[in-house]
């Protein structure tokens, strides 16, 4: 990690997702992206935006004090602190529809990937997520099965997953 690539705890694997290679100026810093925000932005404004001014909360001054999120998601029961981190801190998981980011103990967990990924695939906890999430849906699932409809959470400091099913 270095100054341009900081570590992002809710979406450690935005890099080369919603984060891509750039020199583009930043709206925010002026200084060359190295590292563009390429996912949503829910806001009035499109601003062109670096991964360094989204983990300091320069966005915030930028949009001088708009309501925006980088998430298209709801979000219950978490520490107020830790909802802006997410919201307005932390790039953007693509998603096909909204939904509930999994909170635990006023935490929100961290999105480590995707069904079809192979860090997923080859975890066995999260393996088990997955499958408690479609059974909430009354659906089967073999688990190693590569699924583009769930999208994977683990806690930060602690070892549960949570698994959201999110189809198109
Ligand atoms: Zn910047």
């Amino acid at each position: 990690m270095n100054d341009d690539q900081p570590h992002f705890r809710l979406n450690p694997g935005a890099y080369g997702r919603s984060l891509e290679p750039s020199t583009d100026p930043c709206d925010a810093c002026r200084r060359p992206c190295v590292w563009k925000y390429a996912g949503s932005l829910y806001s009035t404004k499109d601003p062109t935006i670096c991964a360094r001014c989204i983990a300091d909360g320069s966005v915030a001054k930028l949009l001088k004090g708009e309501r925006f999120s980088f998430h298209d998601i709801e979000i219950d029961d978490a520490a107020p602190a830790l909802e802006i981190e997410l919201l307005q801190r932390t790039p953007g998981v693509s998603c096909f529809n909204p939904f509930e980011w999994p909170v635990l103990d006023t935490k929100p967990l961290a999105f480590i990937g995707y069904g079809e990924d192979e860090v997923i695939l080859t975890d066995r906890a999260a393996q088990d997520a997955i499958k408690a999430a479609f059974e909430e849906l009354e659906w089967e699932y073999e688990p190693g099965t590569p699924t583009p409809y769930a999208l994977v959470f683990r806690e930060i400091d602690g070892d549960r997953y949570r698994a959201v099913i999110d189809l198109d």
